[in-house]
Parts: structure tokens; sequence; C-alpha cells
């Protein structure tokens, strides 16, 4: 089988491997935007990056670079270097030139409004924040430098920092149920200030998703304006994962917990890393040391747990150098899981041939599932003998 090219590979997620068109911003809306740092970047480098750094990991443009190497070198935003970093920090100072990338973006270039957008920025970004509102204020109110300095200058601070938030509050705070190896989380606070961006670690397992926020009590009005868009067709093609994946992506996440929570407690040690014993070495050691009780076929030291037993020290010591299964399952008490969890710190061997499993407390249910099943063949028995 013939294995993919990694630096071809490379090229095509960069875009390096065709013809770009470029739109070149015009005056120093261009030189604001930075367009022309951000392609220098080989697909040899990405392809020594991404086997180095980007696998080893998991073993509109700063977006989708964002995307693609969430928290690496590479991430315009790197939410490891800290939150002043991830906010504003990347905007301030120089970025270093060994760790510039590049995405394909050639379906922005493709958009008109994009590039008409991307060409005249400055002068559309100076008029529509600042001009528009002034000129609005003026008009209703008779209020040009209020418009000017409340809806425009204060706003636009205000919507920055809240975009901001995207990349530093958006991988800082809240919760993680979809996966924790990167950074991005969910929290209502971000969501509120980012008019619904909040639920980014969704986003960044679901990047397509048109949806941030999933619940219907969540705050996402971005994901509402684009749906109430698309019924008027103003959007189409609105993209969704499938329940299916999403739901497979919490559960793991949350297997992934619950296995880090069971790794953490004391089990006992496992059967397949008892000692083995024969019955009569059983009784050779039972002779000896008083406390060995069988249960399940695994050997119990009960001698330290003797006075802790809630049904009495005498029970415990009437099976000491005995097979105790069918009084602990259910002969004389049917233990709880809690007691079969307890039991399980107390073994030292294994009995030679005696089929023992981990869970005995499955192995108590098998007993006494069997046993109600024989109860009822012979009650059956009885009455057709009557
Ligand atoms: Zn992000």
């Amino acid at each position: 089988m013939e294995s993919i090219d990694i630096t071809e590979a490379n090229a095509v997620a960069a875009g390096t491997n065709k013809q770009q068109k470029r739109i070149v911003a015009s005056g120093i809306g261009g030189r604001l935007m930075g367009t022309k740092s951000m392609t220098t970047v080989t697909a040899e480098e990405l392809a020594k990056d991404s086997v180095a750094e980007v696998l080893k990991r998991d073993k509109e443009l700063r977006l989708k670079i964002h995307h693609r190497y969430t928290d690496t070198h590479r991430d315009p935003y790197d939410a490891r270097r800290g939150f002043w970093y991830s906010h504003i920090g990347w905007m301030l100072l120089v970025p270093n030139p060994k760790y510039k990338a590049r995405a394909d973006i050639s379906d922005l270039v493709d958009d008109w409004i994009v590039r008409v957008q991307h060409r005249h920025y400055l002068t559309i970004m100076l008029f529509m924040a600042l001009i528009l509102p002034a000129l609005f204020s003026k008009y209703f109110f008779d209020d040009f430098w209020g418009g000017f300095i409340y809806a425009g200058l204060i706003k636009s601070f205000m919507i920055q920092q809240a975009t901001f938030c995207v990349n530093s509050l958006a991988h800082w705070i809240g919760e993680q149920p979809f996966d924790d190896r990167r950074t991005s989380r969910d929290h209502f606070l971000t969501a509120f200030v980012t008019f619904g961006e909040g639920y980014h670690n969704f986003h960044h397992e679901f990047p397509s998703d048109y949806r941030n926020a999933l619940k219907w009590y969540q705050y996402d009005p971005t994901k509402i304006l684009i749906w109430c868009a698309s019924k008027v067709g103003l959007a189409y093609n609105l993209k969704k994962f499938s329940q299916n994946a999403i739901d497979q992506g919490i559960l793991q996440q949350k297997q992934k917990k619950l296995d880090e929570m069971r790794s953490q407690l004391n089990w006992g040690p496992q059967v397949s890393e008892l000692p083995i014993w024969s019955q009569e070495q059983f009784h050779e050691e039972a002779a000896n040391k008083k406390g060995l009780v069988i249960v399940s076929g695994i050997v119990h030291d009960c001698s330290s747990f003797l006075t802790e037993h809630p049904g009495g020290q005498a029970l415990v010591r009437s099976s000491f150098g005995k097979d105790a299964t069918i009084a602990f399952n259910g002969g004389v008490y049917a233990h709880s899981n809690a007691a079969h969890n307890l039991l399980s710190t107390l073994r030292v061997a294994v009995i030679k041939d005696s089929g023992a499993i981990g869970n005995t407390y499955g192995r108590q249910l098998e007993y006494l599932a069997k046993a109600d099943l024989e109860k009822v063949e012979k009650n059956k028995n009885k009455s057709k003998a009557a």
C-alpha cells in the first residue's frame, strides 16, 4: 500500500500546491493586515513540523491556522503561552518567523464579498465602525460626537475585546465535555461576551458545525442569526455534525474521566497477579496464619478486618481456614457491592483451577440467580408431586 506523501499533503492543506489568487488590500489597510508576512513558509517546513510537532501532540486565515495547529508553536493564539498572549499579545508582539503557518483559504478568496471587504478593509472599517454610528447619532439625536465616541470608539473597543475573548477566555475557563487534550473550553460567560462563541470545546471538535451551543438553554445568538439567515436565503448549506458523532465524543471524554478516577482507587490485586495455591497449600498456610478465608476461589487475609466486620467477629472467625463462598454470597448473607470491593483489597492468593474471576460481586449475582432458578424448579416439582 502506498502511503501518503506528507510534504505533498501539507502543500494541499496550505494551498501552496496550486496557484493561489491573492487579494492585496489597498493602501495602509494592506499593511495593517500583514498578508505578505504569511506567505513565506514552505510545504517542506510544514511537513517537518507536522510530523515532529502536530502528530506528536496526539499521539479567514489565522482562524484556520488556529484550528489546524491548536496549542502548537504555529497556533497564532497559542493558549499555552498564557491568557494575555492569546487575548491580545499575539497582535502586539512580533511573531517568530520560524513558526509561521499557512492554510488553504481558496474558498474565502473565491467569495467576492470577502474579496471586496479585504481589498477595502480600512475604508469599510472606518466608515462602518466610526462614521456610520456618528452620522446615525447626528441624524436622530443631533449628537455627532456622542455617536462617534460611544457608538463608535468605545463600541469598537468592546467588540474587539469580545472577539479576543474567543482566543483567550474560550481557551481558559470552563468545561471540556468533548475532548480535553487541547485547551478549548465551554463556558457560559465566554458565550455571553462573544455572542455565543463560548462553547468553544465543541467548536474545536466540530469546527464546520455552524452551531456553538447545542442545548436550547445555552446562549448562542449567532447560531440563531445564521439559522434565520438561512430561512430567508442569506445563508445556505448549514453544516452540522451527526448527533452520533457528537455523542461518541461526549461518551469517550466521560469514559476517559471515569478511567482516570478508577485508576486513582485501590481495587486490590488483580486475580492474574496473585500467587496460585493448591487446596493443600491453602490448608498449610491457614494452619500457620489465622485469618485466611476463601471466597469465590480467591484467598483473602481477613485478620486485619476482623474487628471491622459489620456482622460481628464471630462469623468471620468461624470462616478462618475455610471456603466461605456460599455463606458470603447469600448462604448466610448476600454481601453488598461495597463489601465485595472491600474484600478484593484483602486478596493474597488464588486457588488452582477454581475458575476465579476478579468481579466477585458479579459471581455472587450469578449464584443468586441460579439459586432462585433452583427454588422455582423445586416448587414446580413439589406442586407436580402434589
Ligand atoms: Zn480556539
